[in-house]
């Protein structure tokens, strides 16, 4: 099914990607494919916008009436500066990745942590309600990740180069996370790796893949490449590993939804890339 056979017409409805770079996005392709499958007459474009013009950008969505925007490098926090209202995931974390328009009004949200915890429960069956995960890294994406599974009911322990970094984290989450060391990985039922390491071909293991176990589960948010050298070690030793394509694919089906208030064809949207789940 198409949403608009003939190409846009004055009636299609404008989403859009901001960031710098941002030719690279996966993400027009994405949402591309599930407006047309799904018959809706939208249509998604990826617009470079310098650092420092974040706040413009979202003036400029209410200018020309844009019906949703994704938010990329390096603006996450300008904008969530410059929206009407913050979900409660985008006020935690200080960082919007989509803008959702609610009548006059523009509703920042962040969908990365239940777009990881939506993932997880699909492609390994996991269930974060009194679970307990490592998640490695106290970046932006460790950060919500952390959020999102102790909001799900985890115990989450937080293991970081920068000890204090993981410290700071796990106190702005409150109940359900504290800081931890790497030892800490062997109790845990779900490792989270959200450190960049695994990306670069010379790059360290961001653990000593002798503390798993084939009970436990891994997913590791890289998904450049498809396969790091932690999953490997990790399938080798029998763990069920998965990398950060689910993710991907779960936080833009709840962009989608935001929108659209439609399911994500999740499905779709892997094909329209090339990823499998
Ligand atoms: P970030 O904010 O820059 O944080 C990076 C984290 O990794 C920090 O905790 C940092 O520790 C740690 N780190 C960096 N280099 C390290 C090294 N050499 N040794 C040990 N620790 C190191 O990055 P981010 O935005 O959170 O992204 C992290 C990863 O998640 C990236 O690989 C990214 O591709 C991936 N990601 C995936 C998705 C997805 O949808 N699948 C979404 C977002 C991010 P310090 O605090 O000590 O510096």
């Amino acid at each position: 099914m198409s949403g608009h056979p003939s190409g846009p017409t004055g009636h299609t409805r404008v989403a859009a990607v901001i960031g710098e770079p941002v030719r690279h996005s996966l993400s027009p392709a994405l949402h591309n494919a599930a407006f047309s499958h799904c018959g809706l007459d939208w249509v998604y474009v990826a617009l470079p916008v310098g650092e420092g013009r974040g706040a413009d950008a979202v003036d400029a969505m209410r200018v020309f009436g844009l019906d949703g925007l994704s938010v990329t490098m390096p603006h996450k926090q300008a904008v969530a500066a410059a929206v009407d209202e913050l979900s409660p995931a985008a006020r935690m974390l200080g960082a919007v990745n989509c803008v959702q328009r609610v009548g006059d009004r523009l509703v920042g949200h962040n969908t990365d942590g239940a777009g990881l915890v939506a993932s997880l429960r699909h492609q390994l069956g996991f269930q974060p309600e009194g679970a307990e995960v490592v998640v490695l890294g106290a970046g932006g994406a460790a950060a919500a990740a952390s959020a999102a599974l102790v909001d799900d009911g985890a115990r989450v322990t937080i293991v970081n180069r920068s000890r204090q970094r993981a410290e700071t984290l796990a106190s702005a989450i409150g109940d359900g996370a504290t800081a931890g060391e790497t030892h800490d990985v062997k109790r845990a039922s779900l490792v989270v790796q959200a450190t960049p390491l695994g990306m670069g071909s010379d790059d360290a293991l961001p653990i000593d893949p002798g503390l798993l176990s084939s009970h436990q589960l891994l997913v590791d948010l890289i998904y450049h490449p498809l396969e790091t050298p932690l999953i490997a070690q990790a399938r080798s030793r029998g763990v069920r590993a998965v990398n950060g394509v689910g993710m991907l694919l779960f936080q833009a089906g709840l962009q989608f939804t935001l929108w659209t208030e439609r399911p994500a064809p999740i499905d779709v949207m892997a094909e329209a890339v090339g990823f499998r789940l």
